[in-house]
């Protein structure tokens, strides 16, 4: 689905795709270039190379693949998709040696906490179940606040994990957020019980909501295709760390 110009959500409509908890990767045209940031949840990235030939382009049109951060859900892919492109893979130092399955990736709080109770046990399996268990990928390029790659700005937006980041478009005013910012199974700055640090991640949300941006594609559940930087600002209003 194009979500803005030349911008596209791989992941099939929501409830098509459950897997990581309906995590999402997106893909943008530049000019004859491609850019994909995340890599969905599984190993032999069929759902992202199905896409990309729904689309009319070829997999070594890939030139730059962009993490948002080293959790298992956004890494499946990573690996076969470098192979096949030959596409350099982009991360925050701190999240690299996590890609490149040199380090696991930092435990989380699996404890049902007030609110999400409801939630679905997808929830927890989709946490549970392989945290470490991707096939690791060295990353060639370490990048932080104030890089760009193209036309994509990038910004540290730290909380979920501390080298999280998230990827800007102006001209098309469109924000990558990862898991700093997630539609499903609630609009929320990230899973709760997955939060590394709760301070930082209400900061970091707060710095995304004072950006220019109609479209957001976040790290799980559908994408905002209007008037997301009211939704940001909205949510950041209701931070009270
Ligand atoms: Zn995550
Ligand atoms: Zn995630």
């Amino acid at each position: 689905m194009e979500i803005a110009p030349g911008v596209f959500d791989l992941t099939p409509p929501t409830r098509g795709y459950l897997k990581g908890g309906y995590v999402h990767a997106f893909l943008i045209v530049h000019g004859s270039e491609l850019i994909l940031i995340d890599t969905l949840y599984d190993a032999d990235a069929g759902v992202i190379l199905d896409q990309i030939q729904r689309l009319g382009k070829n997999v070594r049109d890939i030139k730059h693949i962009l993490m948002t951060h080293g959790h298992r859900a956004h890494l499946g892919g990573l690996a076969k998709l470098k192979e096949l492109s030959g596409a350099p893979v982009y991360s925050h130092a701190w999240e690299a040696d996590i890609v490149a399955g040199e380090r696991k990736q930092q435990g989380v709080s699996l404890r049902p906490m007030k609110g999400i109770q409801a939630w679905p046990i997808l929830f927890f399996g989709s946490l549970l179940g392989p945290l470490a268990n991707h096939i690791p990928c060295p990353v060639d390029h370490l990048i932080d606040e104030g890089a760009q790659i193209g036309p994509v700005r990038v910004l540290h937006t730290p909380g979920h994990t501390p080298g999280h980041l998230a990827f800007y478009l102006p001209e098309q005013r469109t924000l990558f957020t990862g898991d700093a910012f997630v539609t499903w199974p609630l609009i929320c700055p990230g899973w709760p019980n997955a939060m590394l640090n709760k301070k930082q991640t209400w900061q970091s949300l707060r710095r995304l909501a004072e950006l220019d941006v109609e479209v957001i594609g976040g790290g799980h559940g559908a994408p905002i295709t209007k008037d997301g930087g009211k939704i940001l600002r909205d949510l950041s209003a209701r931070g009270n760390v």
